[in-house]
Order: C-alpha cells, then sequence, then structure tokens
C-alpha cells in the first residue's frame, strides 16, 4: 500500500585522524520512531494520509529502512511497540533493550500499546552486551523527570583472544520536549553526562533525541564537555556545522497549520578510539515532498541518523 521507502546515501567523511590503523569498522544509528499512539494521537500531523500512519503500514517501513542499513547498534527513541521491534530484529541476530519513560504521554491515547521509551538494539554477530544500566533522568535537585537513558557497555566479539579488547560505551536518551523546557533538558543532559563518567576511559557514543537545537544550552554542554564530543553529522560539511534539519513535519495548530524544520537528533561521539567513516546523508526538502514528515514514503517525522566508524 506504501511508496517506496525514501532514497538515502552514505557519504564518506575526511577522517579527521590520518591514522592507517585498520581498525573493526562499526555502524550506529539515532532514530526517533514516532510512537504509534502519539503518530495518531497528539501529533496531528493533517497532511499525512491515514494509510501512512496506519501501523500495520508503518511497521513495514520502519522495518525496511533499519534493514536497509543493517547497523550494529540501533537506539531508538519513542519506542512504543518493542515487542514488534525486538521479534522482527531477532531473525536478523539483534537483541535490545528497552525502558519505558515513567509516566508516558501514549497512556492517554485510546487504544494504545503501553509506554513509550528508549531502546537499544545489537547484533549479536558481532557485539557482547558486557553491562547496561536504565536511568531516569534527574534535574539538578535530584528530583526525577519523566524521561530516561539506556546505557550499554559493548566489546566486539573475536577480540578475547587478543591482548587488547575492544569496548566501548553507547548512551541513548529523548530529552523533555517542548519550548520553554530549555533549562530542563539541560539539567538532563548534565545528570547524562555525570553519570557516563564512569565510562571516560572508553570510546562514548551518545545518541538521541536531544529536543534542543543547536543554540541550546544542553548542546553547548555536550560539546564542551571533558569527554572531547563532537557530533557526528558535523563531520558532512566544511564549517563544521550541523544539518538544517532531522525534523521536518507540519501539525494542525490552533489558527492553522505549522511547519517545524529543525535539527534536534544527535550521534555524539569521543574523538579518542573513534575515526568517523562516512555518515548516512539526508534526503533534501524536495526529495521528502511538501507535506513533509511522516509520509507514504517515509515512517516517522524524524530522520534516521547513521554513520560508520572505526575503532582505532
Ligand atoms: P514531552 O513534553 O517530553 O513530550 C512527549 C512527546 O510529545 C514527545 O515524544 C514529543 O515528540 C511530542 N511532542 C512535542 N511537541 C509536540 C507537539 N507540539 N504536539 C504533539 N506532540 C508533541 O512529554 P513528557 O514526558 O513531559 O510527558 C507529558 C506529560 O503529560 C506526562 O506526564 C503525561 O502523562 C501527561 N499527559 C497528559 C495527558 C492528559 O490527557 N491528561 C495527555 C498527554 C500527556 P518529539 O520529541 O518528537 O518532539
Ligand atoms: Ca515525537
Amino acid at each position: 500500500e506504501l511508496h517506496p521507502l525514501l532514497e538515502r546515501s552514505f557519504v564518506p567523511v575526511q577522517a579527521a585522524s590520518s591514522n592507517p590503523n585498520n581498525g573493526p569498522v562499526l555502524r550506529i544509528m539515532q532514530w526517533n520512531v514516532l510512537a504509534q499512539a502519539l503518530s495518531t494521537g497528539d501529533d496531528n500531523f493533517v497532511l499525512c494520509p491515514g494509510k501512512a500512519l496506519d501501523w500495520e503500514n508503518r511497521k513495514l517501513h520502519l522495518l525496511e529502512e533499519i534493514l536497509r542499513y543493517q547497523p550494529h547498534i540501533l537506539c531508538l527513541e519513542e519506542v512504543d511497540n518493542f515487542s514488534f521491534f525486538q521479534e522482527s530484529l531477532i531473525n536478523f541476530g539483534y537483541m535490545g533493550i528497552f525502558y519505558p519513560k515513567p509516566d508516558s504521554p501514549c497512556m492517554w491515547v485510546e487504544n494504545n500499546t503501553g509506554p513509550d521509551g528508549c531502546a537499544v538494539l545489537y547484533s549479536t554477530k558481532h557485539l557482547i552486551l558486557s553491562e547496561s544500566n536504565s536511568i531516569v533522568l534527574q534535574e539538578e535537585s535530584g528530583l526525577d523527570t519523566n524521561q530516561v537513558s539506556v546505557i550499554c557497555k559493548f566489546q566486539l566479539k573475536g577480540d578475547n583472544s587478543k591482548k587488547s579488547v575492544h569496548e566501548f560505551c553507547v548512551a541513548v536518551t529523548h530529552l523533555k520536549a517542548k519550548k520553554g523546557f530549555d533549562e530542563m533538558r539541560f539539567q538532563q543532559g548534565k545528570h547524562l553526562l555525570k553519570y557516563l563518567d564512569k565510562y571516560s576511559t572508553i570510546p562514548l557514543f551518545i545518541c538521541g533525541d536531544f529536543n534542543a537545537e543547536p543554540t541550546e544550552a544542553v548542546y553547548d554542554l555536550f560539546q564542551k564537555s571533558k569527554f572531547g564530543l563532537v557530533s557526528v553529522y558535523t563531520h558532512l560539511n566544511k564549517e563544521g556545522k550541523e544539518p538544517p534539519y532531522t525534523t521536518w513535519k507540519i501539525r494542525g495548530e490552533f489558527g492553522g497549520n505549522k511547519e517545524n524544520c529543525k535539527t534536534i537528533d544527535y550521534i555524539w561521539h569521543t574523538k579518542n578510539g573513534i575515526n568517523v567513516k562516512s555518515v548516512l546523508a539526508f534526503p533534501s526538502g524536495e526529495a521528502i515532498g511538501e507535506n513533509r514528515l511522516p509520509s507514504m514514503t517515509y515512517p516517522s517525522d524524524h530522520l534516521s541518523l547513521a554513520c560508520d566508524f572505526q575503532l582505532v
């Protein structure tokens, strides 16, 4: 029933380091998959055909986008159908961890399939999950917020016999949405970075829907963190700027339709121990189409982010 999925391609990036090391190359994907309950509830994507939002259709495009790129590690937000991802992807060698938000807005939608949350899925053929933690992000005061993070430590398979073991950490998060919550996002980011302190000796990836544009304080916090974090899509352009959008949607709002086109999703990585090889480019506005996302050719209002990196 749907149209062919949007075509995208990986673009090589100028390796920051000229290190000729032939370490293993892994692919990581970050994606806010759009909770099914929200897509038909609060979001009000007035220009998106109902057929495209119908779960029986949409789930096929979600799976197709993932399997087209076959990441070794998949970081997802707004997952309110984890069993679908888990049960489908297990056939392709993936295992996963899911952690729901304490008070998910999905629960207020009729016929919901449970709370939404963050998930990490990984290829068991390539990786061993050596540690995982799921946390509720806190405000500065120590109070819990409604946002979470899943943090995984991985080891490359086949490394055991060698002297050096390739280990790295991947965290996924979905920070508080909406205008006026800059300070809460900042505090949530601060809490996550503090939590990740214990992984400061190994390469680190932090993936997520930060709900914050590059001008926000939480972005600055990550960019200036002591981990030496770089947002991977800044490798795509010469000036080191973020792309113009990672989400592009039109919602029906009081007083008319509102178009929203911005960069709020990121894959942060440490410079130490990682060489970025390529990045999955974003489709043009023309390719996305004038009714924007989601659509008959793409199943979420957020585009997936993906990159190939080499552990050095
Ligand atoms: P957030 O503010 O973080 O937002 C939750 C979701 O809403 C996000 O996934 C976000 O998507 C999406 N969103 C952002 N902007 C809009 C928008 N303009 N229109 C529609 N959706 C949008 O939520 P919280 O975690 O703070 O949870 C909301 C709270 O409100 C919970 O306590 C929940 O129980 C409560 N609630 C109560 C309802 C009721 O009927 N009483 C109804 C709904 C929620 P993205 O990240 O992609 O921007
Ligand atoms: Ca959303």
